[in-house]
């Protein structure tokens, strides 16, 4: 099937910060094997980009080149040894989907990474992280394409340089590939993880002691669904900020001087709450006009209904603005910003 060509497009419904913004050509591409064809399709047409769900995206004006819109579905058993199965999802397969197939399959890994909105093809970019868990723990290889030459090469977990929300497609040459397909290398045991604070707790209300993979996903969904606000109502794209990582001497200089201040260990320092800090600045709920930072999740920043890009984002610098000054600390923003 040859890629759909639309021209002069419109971006809203396909951002889930739903704020208005046009692409001057989008190319939807259905099938993997169509890759090249799409990728022709948007050759001479200015910058490319590629969007999945657009769950982690801003944009905060026209974009005036070519948007690649990965909609490629199938998944599927790529081997198995023992305990160890190897699967693997088309980029465009949702998910939130994908990871309710592997465990309606009894493979277990993902299940605390359930209802992280967006595609499969997009997880590797930011090593998707949820409840304790981050994707690149059970990834295994992708598949993709370059850009601008076409050339079609797999990438291993190193070659990737998965680190906190990061890898090495966030950053400069490498950001000009398009995944088509990731494998991920989970397991037939069990192996329920749970030392996550919010879910530890959860799963000790609900009187579960031994908690099932299942069990632990259904319990991640209500965590989540309580806390989040759903982008169907309440346009957003999770959190808007990575929480920040200093070294232990910095740490411990802000944790004196900001008593309660939570920090965890991570692998390069200590790992501070964005949101804690914000919080602290008096911004939690803040809005103007209709920008604003959710009155539950100060890390979420929303669209009440009309805001623009450029509005979210002049907001989103206000944050970040706010917490330089009081903590000496700069966030940096999660999504693409565009
Ligand atoms: C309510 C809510 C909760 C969220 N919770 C979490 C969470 O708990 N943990 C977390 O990590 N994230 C979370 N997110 C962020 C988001 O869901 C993830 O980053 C997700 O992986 C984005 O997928 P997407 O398909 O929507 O990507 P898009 O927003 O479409 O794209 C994001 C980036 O990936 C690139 N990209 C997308 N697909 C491809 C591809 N096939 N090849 C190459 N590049 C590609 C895009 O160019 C862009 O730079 C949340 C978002 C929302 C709205």
């Amino acid at each position: 099937m040859p890629p759909t060509i639309i021209e002069n497009a419109d971006l809203r419904r396909l951002n889930t910060f739903a704020v208005p913004a046009r692409a001057a050509r989008l190319v939807e591409l259905d099938e993997t094997a169509g890759a090249s064809e799409a990728l022709a399709a948007c050759a001479g047409h200015g910058p490319m980009m590629v969007l999945g769900a657009g769950s982690n995206v801003l944009f905060t004006r026209d974009f005036e080149g070519s948007i690649l819109r990965v909609r490629t579905c199938g998944r599927r058993i790529v081997s198995a040894s023992g305990d160890e199965v190897v699967v693997e999802a088309q980029a465009g397969e949702s998910w939130d989907g994908f990871v309710r197939w592997t465990l309606a399959g009894a493979l277990f890994g993902l299940e605390n990474l359930s209802l992280i909105p967006g595609c499969v093809g997009a997880s590797p970019i930011q090593n998707i992280g949820a409840y304790g868990v981050e994707m690149c723990e059970f990834f295994d290889s992708l598949e993709a394409i370059d850009l601008d030459t076409g050339a079609q090469r797999r990438f291993d977990a190193p070659q990737c340089g998965f680190a906190y929300r990061d890898s090495v497609f966030k950053h400069g040459q490498a950001a000009r590939w398009l995944i088509l397909g990731v494998r991920f290398r989970l397991s037939r045991t069990a192996r329920p993880r749970f030392d996550y604070a919010e879910l530890r707790g959860e799963l000790a209300r609900s009187g579960v002691a031994h908690p099932s993979p299942d069990q632990i996903a259904r319990c991640v969904v209500a965590i989540r669904s309580s806390k989040l606000p759903d982008p169907a109502l309440l346009g957003n794209a999770g959190s808007f900020f990575k929480n920040p990582i200093v070294d232990l001497p910095r740490a411990k200089e802000l944790i004196d001087r900001h008593p309660g201040m939570p920090n965890w260990p991570a692998s390069q320092g200590i790992k501070l709450s964005a949101a804690w800090m914000i919080d602290r600045c008096g911004l939690k709920g803040a809005r103007e006009g209709d920008a604003g930072v959710h009155d539950r999740h100060a890390l979420v920043l929303v669209n009440h209904g009309s805001a623009r890009g450029c509005d979210i984002w002049a907001l989103a610098m206000r944050v970040r603005d706010a917490v330089h000054q009081r903590f000496g600390i700069v966030l940096e923003p999660e999504p693409t910003i565009v």
